[in-house]
């Protein structure tokens, strides 16, 4: 109405400066506002438990160390050591499927890593190890789009100080409970929560081995999902999820997430990355719609207020770079392999509770205690975190594929904009799509208008009187029940 209003004046008063200041992107569209929770996913979103999430926790820092060069070590007390981690790993997932009459496809990759494998952290693997990834795949329900895969993961490995003395020392404790026994809960309580739904497209539930020895487990599963042809939508690393909890820290916040997207893609050519920087798209590589898709899905189902908020308010904050400075992980090797991937870290790190040998200062002391212990882990807060992971991951394989081939026309010099999309692999015949727009210097999505698909099901066609030199163009594809695809850009 104040839209409509405004134009009214603008035709009345013609020249005026007023008019001028309604550019043409903001006469076409509505504003974009989330879309509305899926019940069914809201019911398994509660059913996401911070008292398992703790005993996940306690139970892998029992393991004493999980550094993953003790996997062929002999000397070993029982139940102790990565390769005892694994195990419980692999069983849990066997136990979540056999309440889902055998729903998942529980795996082992394993493989032995020697120096050659860490790249250019080859130094850390001092002598050969044994690793193992457990990834367990809910296979989608509807054979069209059940090759579509998204995937959640975590690191189950761990290390403690002693390592930055000699990478071959796997001595002491190396609880790792926030770094990443966090990251494995949330894949864990990710799989219990959605194993109860069936979805068209599949779910990947990951824990992998080796993340501080150079990536080693996430850059073997990436290349073993690219060498079997996975056709990897989406992947979202958990690592450093557990809302340290120092006590005394007032700067730690509980109602958000930091989610970290690269920007070029690493696995961009030479040709695709001066493309990019041509045209100026170094803000839309598929990571960095996977984490608008990520915020939107926060945006639908955890808002801060409102009478239409189903659960506690919890929100994606997205960070425009590939990781924190100096530090790297496991999405990285997702990107590598040219796949969409995130990652999800807690607002404020405590470096005394990451890699630390474990230190109780003597009584009397004003010495911090170090260690990565579970005392200092928030079980609600990786409730939180695992909730926002669960209903992207059940999103996405609720909608629609994205749409492909989607290309702009630039040839003639004209103000409007024409655009081309073919209909995504197996898409459902009731579905539709959002074309979007943003300015060039908008982080997120901020307009959108409905396009239905022609009733051939085909290719589409959409022109808008609006200049593609202002504005940022996306499209997704969105299902009868309005499950969103992440955008893609032309
Ligand atoms: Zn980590």
């Amino acid at each position: 109405m104040i839209r409509r209003q405004h134009l009214m004046l603008c035709a009345w008063l013609l020249a005026a400066p007023l008019c001028a200041a309604q550019p043409d992107f903001l006469r076409n569209g509505a504003p974009v506002s989330p879309a509305a929770p899926d019940p069914a996913i809201v019911r398994a979103l509660r059913t996401i438990d911070p008292a398992r999430i703790e005993e996940t926790i306690d139970t892998l820092v029992k393991f004493g160390t999980r550094n993953a060069l003790t996997s062929m070590e002999t000397g070993l007390p029982p139940g102790q050591g990565a390769a005892a981690a694994a195990d419980w790993i692999e069983a849990r997932f066997r136990e979540i499927s056999a309440q889902c009459n055998g729903c998942l496809e529980v795996n082992r990759d394993t493989f032995v890593a020697d120096s050659a494998s860490g790249g250019t952290r080859a130094g850390r693997i001092p002598r050969p190890a044994r690793m193992t990834n457990i990834y367990a795949i809910l296979r989608g329900a509807d054979p069209a789009q059940a090759r579509r895969m998204v995937l959640v993961t975590g690191h189950y490995d761990s290390i403690n100080s002693n390592v930055f003395k000699s990478w071959s020392d796997t001595s002491g404790a190396a609880p790792g409970a926030n770094d990443d026994a966090s990251g494995v809960a949330v894949s864990l309580e990710c799989a219990r929560a959605l194993s109860k739904l069936r979805f068209p497209a599949s779910i990947v539930f990951v824990a992998v081995d080796g993340e501080e020895e150079g990536l080693i487990g996430s850059a073997h599963l990436a290349r073993l999902a690219h060498d079997q042809g996975w056709q990897l939508e989406a992947v979202l690393n958990n690592d450093i999820v557990g809302g340290n909890t120092t006590p005394g820290d007032t700067l730690q916040l509980k109602d958000r997430v930091r989610v970290f997207s690269e920007g070029v893609p690493v696995a961009a050519t030479e040709e695709e990355a001066r493309r990019i920087r041509a045209r100026g798209e170094e803000n839309d590589s598929p990571s960095r719609e996977l984490a608008r898709a990520i915020a939107d899905t926060a945006r639908g189902y955890f808002p801060a207020s409102g009478a239409a908020a189903p659960l506690e308010a919890f929100s994606a904050f997205l960070v425009f770079r590939p990781d924190r400075y100096g530090r790297g992980g496991d999405h990285s090797s997702f990107n590598d392999e040219g796949f969409a991937a995130v990652r999800f870290t807690e607002w404020r790190e405590d470096y005394n509770h990451q890699h630390q040998n474990v230190v109780f200062p003597p009584a009397g002391s004003s010495a911090p205690i170090l260690g990565d212990l579970p005392r200092f882990v928030d079980f609600h807060y990786v409730a939180r975190v695992a909730r926002l992971n669960a209903a992207t991951l059940a999103t996405l394989a609720s909608a629609p594929g994205e749409p492909q081939k989607f290309t702009m026309e630039t040839g003639r010099q004209e103000t409007a904009t024409t655009l081309h999309w073919d209909a995504p692999d197996g898409a459902p015949a009731t579905m539709r799509y959002e074309l979007l727009w943003r300015e060039t210097s908008a982080p997120d999505w901020q307009y959108v208008q409905t396009v239905q698909p022609p009733a051939s099901g085909g290719a589409v066609t959409a022109t808008l009187p609006v200049s593609k030199d202002n504005v940022v163009f996306g499209v997704r594809s969105v299902d009868a029940a309005g499950h969103r695809s992440p955008a893609v850009t032309p």
